[in-house]
């Protein structure tokens, strides 16, 4: 229960623990072998800038396949991976692989790729970056980490110290699903992020004056402090025309491009 859990209790909410307890159990050993099992893989979806239409950047997202064939999706295997630290690994593999994959392509200028809160505790982290860096021959300036406001991402000195470390690297920091929490508004005041993802529910909402008004107060907040402005989640032509007349820097979304694998994005782009 919350209680037993401490102050990890935000895990009462998880949507994943409403699944049988089993299916979870299974995934744990899974997940720990998941990289040497070849079980996980990146797919990159495709950044748009909104002017000139070109892409510049793309997103890893990490896929889990289980040797029957059936894909789990993120949004169920991550929360458990971070409860038993494989994240760590599996974050290291993400980083390393879209490395690779960004030094193998022509198309990719910039790769971002989503960090947990876990894996930014972890020790030595922005130095196992620094590693991956250093062994791929990948400049720093290529990648991208995403971090996602979240109650448990709290804001210790030693976080903030590891982001600092990351951008001394010259790696970019970008504030992913940005609005989708409380703590937004905290993490913009302590960190320069580069580029700050508005979460796509504004994006969704704003068919109407009141969400209209919403997503062009969040849009004046961004631009006020000289971040990039992504907005996630573009499923539309009609969407595609708001974010024109707000303009959006950068766009993102399965109108746009579905995220695929990196062969696939080499002749498809
Ligand atoms: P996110 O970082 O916000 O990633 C965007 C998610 O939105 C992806 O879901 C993507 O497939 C989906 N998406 C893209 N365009 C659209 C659209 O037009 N409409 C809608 N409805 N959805 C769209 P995905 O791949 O299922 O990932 C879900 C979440 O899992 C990610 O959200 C991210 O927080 C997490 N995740 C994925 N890969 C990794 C990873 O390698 N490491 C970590 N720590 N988390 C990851
Ligand atoms: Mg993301
Ligand atoms: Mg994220
Ligand atoms: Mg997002």
């Amino acid at each position: 229960n919350a209680k037993a859990s401490g102050r990890n209790c935000v895990r009462t909410f998880d949507p994943t623990l409403r699944r049988p307890n089993e299916d979870a159990g299974k995934l744990v050993p899974l997940l720990a072998a998941a990289i040497d099992r070849r079980l996980v893989s990146l797919v990159y979806q495709p950044i748009f800038d909104l002017r000139d239409g070109q892409m510049k950047a793309v997103e890893a997202l990490m896929r889990l396949r289980l040797p029957d064939g059936t894909s789990v999706p993120p949004s169920v295997f991550i929360p458990i991976a971070e409860r038993t630290g494989s994240i760590v690994e599996l974050g290291r593999w993400a980083i390393k692989t879209a490395c690779q994959d960004i030094l193998a392509s022509d198309r990719m200028a910039t790769v971002s790729v989503n960090v947990s809160p876990v894996q930014l505790r972890s020790p030595g982290f922005a130095m196992s970056v620094a590693a991956i860096l250093e062994e791929t021959r990948v400049s720093g300036s290529r990648l991208a980490l995403e971090i996602t406001e979240g109650l448990d991402m709290e804001m210790q000195p030693e976080v903030l110290q590891c982001l600092a470390d990351l951008q001394a690297l010259g790696v970019e920091i970008w504030l992913d699903d940005f609005g989708s929490g409380y703590a937004g508004l905290s993490w913009l005041r302590a960190i320069e992020f580069h580029t700050v993802k508005v979460d796509r529910t504004f994006l969704h909402d704003c068919s109407d004056e009141r969400g209209l008004t919403m997503l062009q107060d969040m849009v004046a907040l961004i631009r006020n402090r000289g971040n990039t402005i992504l907005v996630e989640g573009v499923e539309t032509e009609a969407q595609m025309s708001v974010l024109q007349n707000l303009s959006i820097d950068r766009v993102q979304g399965f109108h746009l491009g579905r995220p695929v694998s990196a062969d696939l994005l080499a002749l498809t782009a």
